[in-house]
């Protein structure tokens, strides 16, 4: 460069730098002092530095200064460096100045520093390690072409994210007023980039970036002082004209006379401390600055009037508006307007404002009345909110006065992260009101509320510590967030649970889970408090349940159901095993139960009781009930195919399949595939869905009566179903549920319950079978009251479809042959527990005509005679008349004119309805008996009484 020009160019540098130092100390001056006020005058210090620097540099090397080359390298880094401090100090100014999220938030602000710390750093490294790297010999630019790349890197992308939300925001507030303030602050990235780089490009001699710079501050400098004076008029936050405004604005209209043309509205927002405290600040000025945009939009367009931000969370507008009808709809456009902006600034909500309008007087009154007015108004709106209006009622519950769901998820994830970083985790707990249904039911929903009111109360009562927070969540759920320790929140939710059960059948359940860190998820929280609550089940005495491994593994064992159910499905690993089914008459098996095991390839065997609850939980369960159907089907037919007799087999229906697909047509398409018929296939249901389900059962029922089914009601008495209601239902056979069995003892209770079943049931021509029997003496017990079928361990656990095909192969007279199952069934239709004699219709109404009756049935096969059936009275009959202690097959054995006599009889009565009489007396022994024929299939059966004297007819 030539010497004098360099010489201009740096006395030019100089001059500006004395300009930009006046500024500075101007702006000293200035008392109100702000962040971006400082920030301002941070950059004209190092703007100034910069300058200073750079006309330095240009004497030095163009040697009007003395100087070698390690002094002009030392200035130019010196240069390097200061341009990156200013690019950051300039994006600070900025940043504050339109209130970027940058400006507060720390992690932005770290990055937004790191950056030239880095660069300058990398910088002073190569000029102490690599000076070749960066400093070129030439003596015109002193620069690498790869320094000076890095050298405007920073100024340029920095200046270009400024430019660009500056820019933005310039034109998103052309209309309001402000755009032209952005514009201003525009400027100046793009005069630092612009000029900086047409001479660092282009090696003009002239000082073109130093003036262009000047020329900003200064401008900017003024600017901000006439802004200044401005700002005291208008809000900064919002754009919007403020409070002084409004009162010059109001008295115009008065002057003028035209004050009835105008509506006062004031708009209050909801909840701003709330926003403030969890979500901070910034999120509370967004939420104000999104009311502020809608107002301006709705009240401003189109309307003669002036909307101000009054202070805090409250806006007043005076608006030239015909009548109340308009003005209520304006309030709902501004409504509509808030969540739109609430939506495009990403809002964690949409903030809720309550609005009170009232018309203006004609008279001038004073300003303050006119506000307490409007006031008035918007605090009557603000209470129809808290009893009324659901929708504008956003995060309170209009029942309880607790917060409500909404204000949880909006809330409470911030609340942890907060308490977390104070090493606190506090405890979430779910309780639930155990009976609310019933309890709606009878006391109608007035009542249900009055409930949810008392509970809410009792729960507000124990935990009223200062971080908790209580909320109703759901229909009757409520949700805690406490810190207090895991044992007092035990201890308080036992005593509640004991206040709550003061009330009719209403109890509590609590889910208490134990938060980790600040990270999770709010609404996952209450999940696991959920779940552990679940676990309780309906277990009455239990009252809590705190989540841990064991909630844990039951949850973890639901998800590989639910994950590997299909895949096993169609892999074969679900099976159906068989248990037989034994006739108590005659000790044969009558059919078999399919019972659905799943064998994992890696877990192993899983119980059915670990899939199939959960299953139906998921509506899935008819895909297994359907699979376990179709291989019995398949299993049948292969049977079949093999020349063995076929199984009668009974198969489990979960009553969710009446509402999963049309099970009947589903069972009859499987069915038909395989051509077995219907009589060898039985259904089994819950007894839970008579009171769950009746009607859809009813119709089930008879469907599948009509297509040749026999149904089964499993699991009789384990539920809340009735003798009673049997009769509502067309039942084949009732399995009695092996909890009756529990503590089968001589005199026990059982004994009395299952024999009513029993006798109830044969009255209602419904056949009875006993589920797990375990030992001799229940069997025999079930056998001597007339229970017809017996299934459980005693006899055979279930077995594999294999297994069970070997052994129908080799069954011989253990199955019984079906053909004669009619036949053995009427025999069992005698009911033992009343006088069997009588016919059948005259059993039914003989109730309580018992039991110390001698009886016996038997079976006629030509001239032999067999012993189906005898009770203990008939035992005790037979050694009273002297038999001394032998057993009762003995003596007949023994007695061959027993067999005679008594085959005489049955000639007699043989097919007929009747009953008949006849009196033996021979060899010492003496008995009268009476004699009934029940039914003939090649062999014929009959049951006799043995009458003594007191016995006689
Ligand atoms: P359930 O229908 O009441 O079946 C009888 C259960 O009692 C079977 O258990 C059986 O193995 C067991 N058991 C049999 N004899 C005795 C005994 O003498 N003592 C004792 N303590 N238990 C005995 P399992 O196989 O574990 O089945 C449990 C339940 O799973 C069944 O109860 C049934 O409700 C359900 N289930 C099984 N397979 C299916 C199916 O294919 N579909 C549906 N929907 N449910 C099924
Ligand atoms: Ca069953
Ligand atoms: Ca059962």
């Amino acid at each position: 460069m030539q010497i004098t020009r360099a010489f201009a160019y740096a006395v030019s540098e100089y001059f500006c730098v004395i300009m930009i130092l006046l500024l500075l100390r101007s702006s000293l001056q200035i008392k109100r002092h702000n962040r971006q006020h400082y920030w301002f005058n941070v950059s004209l210090i190092i703007q100034a530095a910069y300058l200073f620097e750079d006309g330095t540099r240009t004497l030095l090397m163009n040697h009007i200064l003395p100087s070698n080359e390690i002094l002009v390298n030392f200035t130019s880094l010196c240069l390097a460096i200061t341009l990156n401090i200013l690019s950051y100090t300039t994006l600070m100014f900025v940043a504050y100045k339109i209130e970027l999220p940058l400006a507060e938030d720390k992690r932005q602000n770290r990055i937004a520093l790191g950056l030239p710390i880095a660069i300058s750093i990398f910088d002073l490294v190569c000029a102490l390690f690599a000076p070749n790297l960066i400093f070129s010999a030439n003596e015109i630019n002193a620069f690498t072409p790869f320094f000076s790349g890095l050298f405007l890197f920073l100024p340029i992308s920095y200046s270009a994210f400024v430019f660009g939300v500056t820019a933005y925001n310039a034109l998103i507030n052309r209309k309001n007023g402000l755009g032209h303030y952005y514009l201003v602050l525009t400027f100046y990235p793009a005069l630092m980039t612009v000029f900086g780089f047409i001479e660092v490009m282009l090696s003009t001699a002239l000082p073109l970036y130093s003036y262009a710079v000047t020329f900003y501050f200064t401008f900017n400098f003024l600017y901000q002082l006439n802004s200044s004076i401005k700002e005291a008029t208008i809000d900064s936050l919002t754009g919007l004209r403020n409070r002084e405004n409004l009162k010059e604005y109001i008295d115009d209209i008065w002057k003028e006379g035209v004050s009835d043309q105008y509506y006062l509205f004031m708009i209050d927002m909801n909840g701003l401390k709330s926003v403030n405290d969890v979500y901070g600040h910034v999120e509370g000025d967004h939420a104000i600055r999104a009311i502020g945009q809608a107002l301006d939009d709705v009240l401003q367009t189109g309307n003669d009037g002036i909307v101000c931000r009054y202070g805090g969370d409250e806006f007043l507008a005076v608006i030239t508006v015909t009548d109340d009808k308009q003005a209520d709809k304006l309030v709902q456009l501004t409504r509509e307007r808030i969540g739109h902006y609430s939506r495009i600034d990403q809002l964690q909500s949409a903030p809720q404002v309550a609005t009170g309008y009232i018309h203006l007087p004609k008279e001038k009154i004073p300003l303050a009345d006119l506000l307490k007015q409007a006031d008035s108004k918007m605090y009557a709106e603000k209470q129809a909110m808290k009893t009324g209006d659901r929708a504008a009622n956003f995060f309170t519950d209009e029942i309880t006065g607790l917060p409500n769901a909404n204000y949880f998820h909006n809330f409470a994830g911030n609340f942890l992260k907060k308490l977390a970083k104070n090493n606190q985790h506090p405890l979430v707990i779910l309780f639930n009101i155990s009976g609310m249904h019933s309890y709606n039911d009878r006391f109608g929903y007035q009542g249900g509320d009055d409930l949810l009111r008392t509970v809410s109360r009792f729960l507000r009562d124990f935990f009223n510590q200062e971080d908790d927070v209580l909320v109703r969540y759901t229909e009757d759920n409520f949700v805690l967030l406490t810190c207090i320790p895991l044992s007092e929140a035990k201890q308080k939710t036992k005593a509640i649970s004991e206040k709550v059960a003061s009330i009719d059948s209403i109890g509590i359940k609590a889910g208490i889970y134990q938060t980790q860190d600040g990270k999770e998820d709010v609404i996952a929280t209450v999940d696991m408090a959920r779940r552990a609550m679940r676990l309780i089940g309906s277990d009455r005495q239990r009252v809590y349940c705190v989540y841990g491994p064991e909630v844990q593994a039951v949850y973890n064992r639901r998800d590989f159901v639910l994950i590997n159910f299909k895949q096993a499905l169609a892999d074969g690993d679900i099976k159906p095993f068989f248990q037989p089914v034994i006739r108590s008459l005659t000790g044969q098996i009558r059919s078999f139960e399919a019972l659905a095991r799943w064998n994992d390839p890696k877990r192993g065997a899983i119980p059915p009781d670990q899939f199939i609850g959960i299953l139906e939980e998921a509506r899935l369960i008819h895909l297994l009930d359907l699979e376990i159907f179709r291989q019995v089907c398949q299993l049948q037919q292969s049977c079949q195919r093999m020349g063995l007799p076929i199984p009668v087999i009974s198969v489990n229906i979960s009553p969710v399949d009446f509402n999963s697909c049309d099970i009947v047509s589903e069972i009859e398409k499987i069915r038909t595939q395989y051509q077995i018929p219907s009589k060898y296939l039985k259904i089994e249901v819950l007894e839970s869905v008579t009171t769950s389900a009746p009607d859809q059962l009813k119709e089930i029922i008879a469907q599948l009566h009509d297509l040749g089914y026999e149904i089964w009601m499993d699991d009789f008495g384990s539920g809340y179903s009735s003798l009673n209601n049997l009769k509502d239902f067309d039942f084949d056979l009732l399995k009695i549920d092996m909890g009756f069995l529990e503590n089968f003892t001589e005199n026990s209770q059982s004994k009395i319950i299952i024999s009513e079943i029993v006798d109830m049931s044969k009255r209602l021509g419904i056949e009875t079978l006993c589920e797990g029997i375990e030992n001799r003496s229940q069997s025999d017990f079930l056998k001597e009251i007339g229970c017809q079928y017996q299934q459980g361990y005693l006899f055979a656990a279930s077995m594999q479809p294999d297994e069970l095909r070997q052994f129908l192969g080799k069954a011989g007279d253990q199955l019984e042959d079906i053909s004669l199952s009619d036949y053995y069934s009427q025999i069992d239709r005698v009911n033992v527990l009343s006088n069997p004699t009588h016919s059948l219709a005259e059993q039914n109404s003989s109730l309580g005509e018992n039991i110390d009756v001698p009886m016996a049935i038997v079976e006629k096969d030509g001239a032999n005679i067999s012993y189906l059936y005898f009770n203990h009275a008939l035992k005790r009959v037979l050694e009273a008349t002297g038999s001394n202690h032998r057993s009762l097959a003995e003596k007949i054995a023994q007695t061959p004119a027993v067999d005679k006599f008594l085959l005489e009889q049955m000639d007699r009565c043989q097919g007929k309805d009747r009953a008949i009489s006849a009196s033996y007396e021979a060899g010492g022994l003496e008995f009268k008996i009476r004699m009934r024929w029940l039914a003939s299939q090649a062999k014929s059966s009959f049951v006799y009484i043995v009458t003594s004297e007191h016995y006689q007819e």
